[in-house]
């Protein structure tokens, strides 16, 4: 190894350094976990070609090809690239969002978490490997059987019936302030079911309030330990808070 290496941008792309010096794991992740059969394969080969033969899943629905010789990560990157998979990354980032497969085909499903996941990533541009003072992370689940333990992460979203609509229509619960790691918090859940474009414009706000205001490795959790949960509850919903 030698001193010219980036050890921190090349884990902004997506390779770790190893226990092992001089290897790299390729951490790969896809829009709600859902990786195609090219994706697949071309891990696969990828793994045999590059690696050691194997690939490892991850807690957060990624897919890790450990491994990898600095000298190949080029030719790694290119073949991700023409492949369409995406890359995952660490350190003071946002982390890929996790979403069980709600409506899509789980029987409790409430709500569509594949799309909530997309139009997060799409439509306000929050998606893994954005830069932050410190790790962030989003779970979204289908109902409140949880499954991806949104109370543990910065913005945590499942899906629920709204009891005060007339037909019971699925809506969106939303916690802050969760973080898992050596000092945990449970996130607080906001005493309202959102809709979809409302758990939006939570997140945009909430992401943008803490890429403002929190210190270097500062956690959310602490972040409104800080500032106070009322303070905090009004940045992102002004006086109207619920
Ligand atoms: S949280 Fe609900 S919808 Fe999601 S996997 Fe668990 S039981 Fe299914």
């Amino acid at each position: 190894m030698t001193q010219s290496i980036d050890y921190d941008v090349l884990k902004k792309s997506g390779f770790l350094r190893q226990k092992q010096d001089g290897f790299f794991v390729l951490r790969t992740r896809m829009t709600a976990g859902v990786y195609k059969k090219k994706h697949l394969e071309k891990l696969s080969e990828i793994s045999e070609k590059y690696g050691r033969g194997f690939v490892h899943a991850t807690t957060r629905q990624g897919l890790e090809v450990p491994f990898i010789k600095l000298e190949d990560i080029v030719n790694v990157e290119k073949e991700l690239e023409a492949a369409g998979i995406c890359r995952g990354a660490s350190g003071p980032r946002l982390r890929t969002t996790t979403s069980c497969p709600g409506n899509n085909w789980c029987k409790q499903g409430l709500v569509n978490t594949f799309a909530l996941a997309a139009r997060i990533e799409d439509e306000l541009g929050v998606r893994c490997a954005m830069d932050l003072p410190h790790k962030f992370k989003i779970a979204i689940s289908g109902c409140p059987n949880a499954c991806t333990r949104p109370q543990s992460s910065e913005i945590g979203i499942h899906g629920q019936l709204d009891l005060s609509t007339p037909d019971k229509r699925a809506g969106f619960v939303v916690y802050l302030g969760g973080c898992g790691g050596r000092m945990p918090r449970d996130g607080f859940r906001i005493n309202k079911v959102f809709s979809e474009d409302e758990v939006l414009s939570i997140t945009e706000k909430v992401v943008t309030f803490f890429k403002k205001n929190a210190s270097p490795r500062q956690r959310l959790a602490m972040l409104i330990e800080e500032v106070g949960r009322e303070k905090f509850l009004e940045n992102i919903f002004g006086q109207e808070k619920p």
